[in-house]
């Protein structure tokens, strides 16, 4: 069967990807300690769970509205309104099956074919791919120091063929958060160069220490025409720990998103009428279980980081996400963190991402979303294949 070239031309997402390879392993009886995908190892909050059996129980789970239930549509307008600074109402979102299922469709819906979306690195898997399969040409802007958004490049980067920008913050895979004056300084920007800016907000509750978080529309007030031109992308996979309740919202201009729902009406029918109301229950009122886990990972991710320095390995602080993104270049030979990689994993049972992955090479993506112990193996097995490394030069 000949297979069209806009499917032929899309790479599988190199995690998921990854995290199958490493699952088949372990499912064989292989000792690996899984560190390459960034899913909560913990369950959904119990009021996710009772929502989403009584909503079976109670016989009405039929298609909805292609935005999603209006229920769902106001939750999350008075969530929006609370946390991003900036007032929503229910026409300003669309509910999607994920975060990705927004993005997908905030794109298709921007990208006029032959389109430049800058995406400063590093950047998640599937931004480049989603762009391109929008038509569009990701224009990738190196970072300063393996993390931090070099905005002069981004500034010195935008041509008339530039429509819009690719912010992620607390970013995958680094967990850096831009500063309040970087974001700041991206907007203006957006609005000099008439940009749109697709704000991918999915770690926004993860955060650690005294960092605060800041979406693009915090400047909505101070930035006249900005909350025209900012799209926010965010869902209950990370920090309700709901990877596989699949929900998730793009929340912006309402044209772009009557744009998205009827794209969605065509491809996708309605989101998923179970997860919706699973995913209301929990934004309705904070579940106890959201704090935990974020207490928790600022543990794990204490752990690691001291690890991490004790082994001499250097990165920028990751003050949000689930991840840390070490600079393993002198460790890695002509085949690059791709081979650090296989390495590690064939010889000491330790599964992490290639920088590669998040167009950056050089730097290695360990996640943290797993147990004390495992973050504690995790570190002696890396301690052990550094030394060998070592002890080989
Ligand atoms: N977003 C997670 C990750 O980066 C899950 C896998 C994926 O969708 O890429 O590992």
């Amino acid at each position: 069967m000949r297979i069209s070239r806009r499917a032929s031309d899309l790479a599988t997402s190199s995690t998921l990807a990854l995290d199958g390879r490493v699952k088949a392993l372990i499912a064989g009886g292989a000792d690996v300690v899984n560190m390459a995908v960034g899913e909560p190892n913990f369950p959904a909050p119990a009021a996710a769970a009772a929502a989403a059996i009584a909503k079976i129980e109670s016989g009405h789970v039929r298609y909805t509205p292609a935005a999603g239930t209006p229920e769902l549509r106001r939750a999350l307008a008075e969530h929006l309104t609370a946390t991003r600074e900036h007032p929503f109402a229910p026409e300003h979102v669309v509910v999607c099956h994920s975060g990705k299922h927004a993005l997908s469709g905030a794109l298709l819906c921007l990208v006029e074919p032959g389109d430049d979306v800058l995406v400063p690195l590093p950047a998640w898997v599937s931004y480049v791919e989603l762009i391109r399969l929008a038509g569009g040409r990701p224009v990738e802007i190196a970072p300063i120091g393996g993390a931090r958004p070099d905005l002069a490049a981004i500034r010195a980067a935008i041509t008339p063929a530039t429509r819009g920008i690719l912010l992620n913050t607390p970013n995958n895979p680094s967990g850096y958060v831009w500063t309040r004056d970087e974001v700041r300084e991206l907007s203006a920007l957006a609005i000099e160069h008439d940009l749109w800016i697709l704000s991918d907000e999915i770690y926004r509750r993860l955060i650690f220490d005294d960092t605060t978080f800041t979406s693009p529309l915090a400047f909505a007030a101070e930035l006249p025409g900005l909350a025209e031109r900012v799209v926010i992308i965010d869902g209950a996979s990370k920090s309700f720990a709901m990877t596989g309740y699949r929900i998730g919202f793009a929340a912006g201009p309402p044209d772009l998103i009557a744009a998205i729902t009827r794209l969605h009406s065509q491809t996708t029918g309605s989101p998923n009428a179970v997860s919706m109301a699973a995913y209301e229950a929990v934004l309705r009122e904070e579940p106890p279980e959201v704090e935990a886990m974020r207490a928790e990972y600022a543990a794990r991710r204490a752990l690691l980081l001291a690890g991490l320095t004790e082994l001499g390995l250097e990165y920028v602080r990751p003050d949000g996400a689930f991840y840390a993104f070490p600079d393993v270049r002198p460790y890695c030979d002509e085949r690059g963190a791709a081979g650090f990689c296989e390495d590690l994993l064939d010889e000491v049972g330790l599964a992490l991402v290639p920088g590669d992955a998040f167009c950056l090479e050089g730097y290695v993506r360990l996640s943290y979303a797993l147990s004390m112990e495992r973050v504690e193996e995790a570190l002696v097995r890396l301690g052990r294949f550094l030394e060998s490394r070592r002890a080989a030069t």
